[in-house]
């Protein structure tokens, strides 16, 4: 009814990743798991570079999956901007 404990998860998750994995290249494969949650972010207006620090670190030095992010975000922004019923 309220609340979403799906969302707790995920909070625990990218807590986990952010230490775990914070000084070194997450890598293509691990960028990709993370993107939807990463523009996902974007949509609800939080900033996914303080939550997703080493994927924003891996968007800003892998040019393939920064193309793979922008194709996203111009997807979310037609997507905005056509009114869902
Ligand atoms: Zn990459």
């Amino acid at each position: 009814m309220s609340g979403r404990p799906a969302r707790i998860k995920r909070f625990h998750d990218i807590m986990e990743l952010i230490f775990s994995t914070q000084d070194e290249d997450i890598g293509c494969d691990e960028c990709f798991r993370h993107i939807d949650r990463y523009v996902d972010m974007v949509r609800t207006g939080e900033d996914p570079a303080a939550v997703l620090p080493q994927v924003k670190r891996h968007l800003d030095q892998c040019g393939c999956c920064r193309e793979e992010f922008e194709a996203l975000i111009a997807i979310l922004e037609a997507e905005m901007r056509s009114p869902s019923p």
